[in-house]
């Protein structure tokens, strides 16, 4: 590995991150950012709850430029915390935020890189692609540097481009390409206040683009903070889960510099969790392997034994510990044992969360932003309540139709926001029913999949 000579500490407003400053915590609101007072509120829940960083999404120019406003009424109520806007795809909508948050998230995936239903390009209409992202990347750094902003390149599973995807497929190289492609035009336009976050839904992915940006980072000569993230994790033990074993995994190896944990939950339920993810795991330094036990049969099993009457801590440490242990994949079975009991369930939602066994339909579901208009945290409930009994079944709720149909992936399923109160139903990308009301969207979801042949009783 090549000597680190360039270790890039990016300041976001108060504070920075990057080098051996403390790991923090972050997290994002769900509120319309046009509506000053409610996102101010749910900003200051935030903050009072651990957060030290709060993104909220930007899908206009006149939500970039309410972030003035939100800022203002802050400063009022005595609260300075860096304000993120999360603008995805519009260069116009990034360059008037850039004036007023302290970062910007762009995305890669569609960052001019406009969906042309193409499956095939030219090395010269690659490189053309290049020239006009390198031409929009260069105003959108002149309005950064005068107001000192930062940005990240925020770079999805869900939302490579169809050029990156011609390339090099729906993978993690795919995701680590993306981001490199971006962070060198900024290198080469001399702006280093960069973070980048590689996130996907399916953990060992979102583990495998981390190491690879880290690793060739380092190989390069140099080095911007990392966002760690697992996306569209749900709600519950299950996206507990999936967000220790990926963000926890990766903090016990050094990797890391800022994280989120998505939930389909209240925004604040986010940090806590987050915060013991770091207390235990964010030592800035590769920790010891965890103790372990084998039951060599011919499908080998990992016995972890714990002492610990901290339900959540032992979720942590459990998913962390076998994530660590079973990084070469090579382990079928996971046994938990703790004060002598087995924890037969949690072992079950450690395994599926890695894709080595599902016992439980799959969800993905996304921790919602303003551009969401349900309630999708009580519809996720609902879809979980009726369909967890359907093993092998994958299912998304999204809520969005702009970012939630691309980022529901493999989904076979699709339950996505369509507008106020109204969802719209897809069986894989297919749409199948539209702006169904969302107190019956449940139920015509079972239909489609009765329908399609997929519904099981739950005693079969
Ligand atoms: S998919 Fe969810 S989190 Fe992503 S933009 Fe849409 S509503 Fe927001």
């Amino acid at each position: 590995m090549k000597i680190l000579i360039e270790n890039h500490i990016v300041k976001i407003a108060n504070i920075e991150i990057g080098g051996q400053n403390p790991i923090v915590a972050q997290s994002m609101t769900n509120t319309n950012t046009l509506d000053t007072q409610a996102s101010v509120n749910q900003i200051i829940e935030l903050v009072n709850a651990g957060s030290k960083i709060v993104r909220l999404t930007c899908r206009s120019i006149k939500e970039a430029e309410n972030l003035k406003n939100i800022k203002e009424l802050l400063i009022k109520n005595e609260i300075r915390i860096p304000l993120v806007a999360d603008t995805h795809f519009s260069p116009a909508v990034a360059e008037a935020a850039a004036v007023y948050a302290d970062k910007v998230r762009i995305n890669p995936g569609n960052y001019i890189d406009k969906r042309r239903q193409k499956s095939k390009f030219t090395e010269e209409e690659h490189k053309e692609e290049l020239i006009k992202i390198r031409g929009k990347l260069g105003r959108l750094i002149e309005i950064c540097e005068e107001n000192s902003t930062a940005v990240r390149i925020g770079v999805n599973h869900g939302s490579l481009s169809e050029r990156m995807l011609f390339r090099y497929g729906n993978t993690a190289r795919g995701m680590y390409e993306s981001a490199m492609e971006f962070i060198k035009i900024f290198r080469e336009l001399n702006f280093h206040n960069l973070v980048i976050s590689l996130k996907a839904s399916y953990v060992p992915t979102m583990m495998e683009a981390n190491k690879l940006l880290h690793d060739e980072m380092h190989k390069k000569g140099f080095y911007y903070p990392i966002h760690l993230g697992v996306t569209e994790a749900g709600d519950g033990e299950e996206a507990r889960v999936k967000s220790a074993a990926g963000i926890g995994s990766l903090l016990a190896e050094g990797i890391g510099d800022t994280i989120r944990v998505s939930l389909t939950e209240n925004p604040i339920e986010e940090i806590p969790f987050a915060d013991k993810l770091i207390e235990i795991y964010g030592k800035r330094q590769t920790l010891p392997m965890p103790y372990y036990e084998l039951n060599r049969t011919s499908k080998p099993q990992i016995i972890l034994k714990y002492n610990s009457h901290d339900e959540e801590e032992l979720l942590i440490n459990s998913s962390v510990d076998f994530t660590r242990l079973n990084e070469s994949g090579l382990y079928k079975k996971l046994k938990i044992i703790t004060n002598g009991e087995p924890k037969n369930e949690l072992s079950d939602i450690i395994l599926q969360a890695l894709g080595i066994k599902y016992s439980k339909a799959e969800f993905i579901a996304c921790p919602s932003c303003g551009r969401t208009l349900f309630n999708i945290i009580d519809e996720l409930k609902k879809v979980k309540q009726k369909t967890s009994h359907l093993k092998g079944l994958k299912i998304a709720v999204m809520g969005c139709i702009v970012n939630g149909i691309g980022e529901m992936a493999d989904a076979d399923y699709g339950y996505v926001g369509a507008g106020a109160g109204k969802v719209n139903l897809y069986k894989q990308k297919q749409i199948i029913s539209k702006n169904i009301n969302e107190s019956l969207a449940v139920d015509e979801l079972i239909k489609i999949i009765k329908e399609n042949g997929d519904w099981k009783l739950e005693t079969e």
